[in-house]
């Protein structure tokens, strides 16, 4: 009973992103994040990462 859905599990970590600075969670399009226009909420840092590195 691990991960079943593919699907929901896509549709849940494909738009999501993580700051690189403080870790903090944006649920984003990656487009944006490659053109460097989101910005961290809480650090107002540029870096993020996929969610789904592991
Ligand atoms: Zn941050």
């Amino acid at each position: 009973m691990a991960t079943k859905i593919p699907i929901a599990q896509k549709r849940l970590f494909a738009n999501v992103f993580i700051c690189k600075d403080c870790s903090k969670k944006i649920r984003t399009q990656a487009v944006r994040v490659i053109a460097h226009k989101v910005k961290c909420p809480r650090c107002g840092g540029h870096s993020f990462r996929p969610i789904r590195k592991k």
